[in-house]
C-alpha cells in the first residue's frame, strides 16, 4: 500500500495531540519535529520538508488555533490543506490542442514505464472521449520497446507507427505526424528511448524530436518507487526539456511517497497522472486533495 510509513507516522505525531484541549507551545513544537522525520523518513525533498513544516507551525501557531476548541483538529486540517498545495492543489489536465492531432510526447528514463503510460493514456481517451490515437514507435535502440508497443497497441485496439530500428527517431517521428494527418488521428502519442539514466545523447535526441514534433504535452514518466531519485531525474528532463506534465508510476509499490509529495515543489511541473497497477485501466489522475486525504489516512 502507498503511503504506508508515512501515514502511521503522520497519524503518530499527531495522535498526542488529541484529546488535549489546550496544545501548548512544546506539545507543537514535538508534533512538528515528529512530521519533520515523518516526511524525511518518506524521502521527501530537504527543501520541500523544510518548507512544509514551517508553514504549517506558522499557521498552527496562530493564538486561534492553539487556544481554539479542538486544537488537535485543526491542525491536522492545516497539515491536511499544506500537503494538498505541497502536491499542486487541484488537478491538471492534459493539454489539448486547438486542432488535431494533439501531440503528446513520452519521455523518461528506461523502465520508468512510458509505453505503458502511453498505453494507458491512449485507452482512456479511447474509452471515454471516442478519440482516435496513434501511436508512434521511437525508441530505436531496443527492438523490444517496439515489439511492446505494438503488443499494447493489440490490446487497446490502437494502431502503432513503426520503421524498425534503422531509421532516425526524428525521421520516424516526421514519418508518424504525416500518417496521422492522412488519417485524421486526433492523438498522437509518441513513445521515445530512455536511458537507464540521463545523457547528453538522449537529452540531444529528445530535444531534435520536440523541436520537429511541437508536442502540445511532454509528459515526463517517473517511478514512485525510487523516491528522490525520481525527483532529481524529473529536474534532469525538466531543466533539458521543459516537460509539461508528469505520470507517477508504481504507485502501487511505493510504501513511502516522497516523489509524489516532492515533484510539484521541486520542478514547478504538475503531476497529472498516477499509475498504480500494469493493467491498461490501472492510470488515475492525480488529484493533490485526494492524495493528501490518503496519506493522512
Ligand atoms: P519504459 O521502458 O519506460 O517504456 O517502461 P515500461 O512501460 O516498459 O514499464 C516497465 C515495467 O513497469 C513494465 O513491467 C510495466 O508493466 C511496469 N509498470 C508500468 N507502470 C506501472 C504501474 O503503475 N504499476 C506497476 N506495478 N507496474 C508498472
Amino acid at each position: 500500500m502507498a503511503f504506508e510509513g508515512l501515514t502511521e507516522r503522520l497519524q503518530n505525531a499527531m495522535k498526542r495531540l488529541r484529546g488535549k484541549g489546550k496544545v501548548s507551545e512544546s506539545d507543537l513544537r514535538d508534533t512538528m519535529r515528529e512530521i519533520r522525520l515523518a516526511l524525511l523518513e518518506a524521502d521527501v525533498n530537504f527543501d520541500v520538508v523544510k518548507d512544509f513544516v514551517k508553514t504549517v507551525r506558522e499557521r498552527a501557531a496562530g493564538a486561534k488555533v492553539l487556544e481554539g476548541l479542538n486544537p488537535a483538529q485543526q491542525i491536522v486540517k492545516i497539515v491536511d490543506e499544506e500537503l494538498t498545495k505541497t502536491m499542486g492543489e487541484t488537478a491538471t489536465p492534459l493539454n489539448k490542442s486547438t486542432k488535431i492531432p494533439t501531440i503528446i510526447m513520452m519521455v523518461g528514463l528506461q523502465g520508468a514505464g512510458k509505453t505503458t503510460t502511453a498505453g494507458k493514456l491512449a485507452n482512456r481517451l479511447k474509452t471515454e472521449d471516442k478519440a482516435r490515437p496513434l501511436m508512434i514507435a521511437a525508441d530505436v535502440y531496443r527492438p523490444a520497446a517496439i515489439d511492446q508497443l505494438v503488443t499494447v497497441g493489440k490490446q487497446i485496439d490502437v494502431p502503432v507507427f513503426e520503421m524498425g530500428t534503422d531509421t532516425d527517431p526524428v525521421e520516424i517521428v516526421r514519418q508518424g505526424l504525416a500518417k496521422a494527418e492522412e488519417d485524421h488521428n486526433d492523438y498522437v502519442f509518441i513513445d521515445t528511448a530512455g536511458r537507464l539514466q540521463i545523457d547528453e545523447q538522449l537529452m540531444d535526441e529528445l530535444a531534435r524530436i520536440k523541436e520537429l514534433a511541437h508536442p502540445d504535452e511532454i509528459m515526463l514518466v517517473v517511478d514512485a518507487m525510487t523516491g528522490q531519485n525520481a525527483v532529481a531525474t524529473a529536474e534532469g528532463f525538466n531543466d533539458k526539456l521543459d516537460v509539461t506534465g508528469v505520470s507517477l508510476t508504481k504507485l502501487d509499490g511505493d510504501t513511502r511517497g516522497g516523489a509524489a509529495l516532492s515533484i510539484r515543489a521541486v520542478t514547478g511541473k504538475p503531476i497529472k497522472f498516477v499509475g498504480e497497477g500494469e493493467k491498461m485501466s490501472d492510470l488515475d489522475v492525480f488529484h493533490p486533495d485526494r492524495m493528501a486525504s490518503r496519506i493522512l489516512g
